[in-house]
């Protein structure tokens, strides 16, 4: 799912984006200068590997996220406390932004049930 920056105005816009088990839910709201709020729950079931046993296990995951998303790059001098992604072509792709939180959950160290238990 794609949407034009241009599109996102002070009133949110909602977003639905599914793959496989995972449902990335949430809103896209203008800030202020080139900056764009965005507000959503990572929730579902992703697969990954047992940093213990090696072996592939489903983890739930509940995540609230807020980012910023900003029209251009963003001068890392101006102090902002939240995550920021440039976006260059003034189309914020939303299933990218899922993918790369995944893969963030994904590089924390998970162990699977079997594991924890030890
Ligand atoms: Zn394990």
């Amino acid at each position: 799912m794609q949407i034009a920056l241009r599109k996102i105005t002070k009133i949110p816009l909602d977003f639905e984006v599914k793959s496989d088990e995972i449902t990335f839910k949430g809103y896209l709201q203008y800030d202020s200068g080139k900056l764009i709020l965005l507000k959503a729950k990572l929730s579902g079931k992703i697969t990954t590997d047992c940093n213990i046993c090696a072996d592939e296990f489903k983890l739930d995951i509940d995540e609230d996220l807020e980012l910023f998303i900003s029209d251009g790059l963003y001068k890392s001098s101006e102090e902002y406390p939240e995550d920021i992604i440039e976006v260059l072509n003034s189309v914020v792709d939303l299933e990218e932004i899922m993918n790369s939180e995944i893969a963030l959950i994904k590089s924390d160290y998970l162990s699977c049930e079997g594991c924890k238990t030890k």
